[in-house]
């Protein structure tokens, strides 16, 4: 269920409000990643009308679980971001297109779907990617061990590595039926 708030009470209101939901807690994709909520996202916002606009002022904190970028193993990454946004009241204005151009205005410009601008903020703050530990040592561009728990013997040889692929397709073809036997 989506959070929805009506832009002619927003307008008419005089009044500070605070508004407090938990985001939806399905995968997320995002730059090619998935994020699995461990923790649903909270959204909390102080809403504080000022002349024309409303001065938001927001934070959303919780916690994702996703591939590390260097080694592919499941790691955790926490958001606690705070945010600061202007919702122009007046359709009129120049400034207010892009809000009221925004997917999370429905019906014709009269409710604010405050879910949708949620997971809209929370997009922009996830972070882009992010490593098990700062040492991880990633995976072998040639073998694609995790040398995190293995070893392996493709640094050690020196090759260069155009010829290490070179040798990996020979070693390929050998355990392939080409058909023609
Ligand atoms: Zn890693
Ligand atoms: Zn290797």
């Amino acid at each position: 269920m989506s959070l929805k708030l009506l832009i002619h009470e927003l307008r008419e209101t005089t009044a500070d409000r605070t508004v407090k939901l938990t985001l939806p807690s399905e995968p997320i994709e995002f730059q090619g990643d998935i994020f699995t909520a461990v923790k649903p996202a909270v959204l909390e916002m102080h809403l504080h009308p000022e002349g024309n606009s409303i001065a938001v002022t927001g934070s959303i904190t919780g916690e994702w679980s996703l591939p590390c970028s260097r080694c592919l193993q499941p790691t955790r990454v926490e958001l606690d971001c705070t945010f600061e946004d202007m919702w122009p009241m007046s359709t009129d204005d120049e400034t207010a297109e892009d809000f009221y151009a925004s997917a999370y205005i429905e019906e014709d410009k009269t409710i604010l779907n405050v879910t949708e601008y949620g997971m809209e903020v929370l997009l922009e703050h996830l972070p882009m990617r992010s490593l098990c530990s700062v040492e991880c040592q990633g995976l072998c561009s040639a073998c694609g061990a995790n040398l995190n728990f293995e070893e392996c013997n493709c640094g050690k040889r020196d090759v260069d590595p155009r010829l290490a692929v070179l040798g990996r397709l020979l070693n390929d073809k050998g355990g392939v039926r080409d058909g023609t036997t």
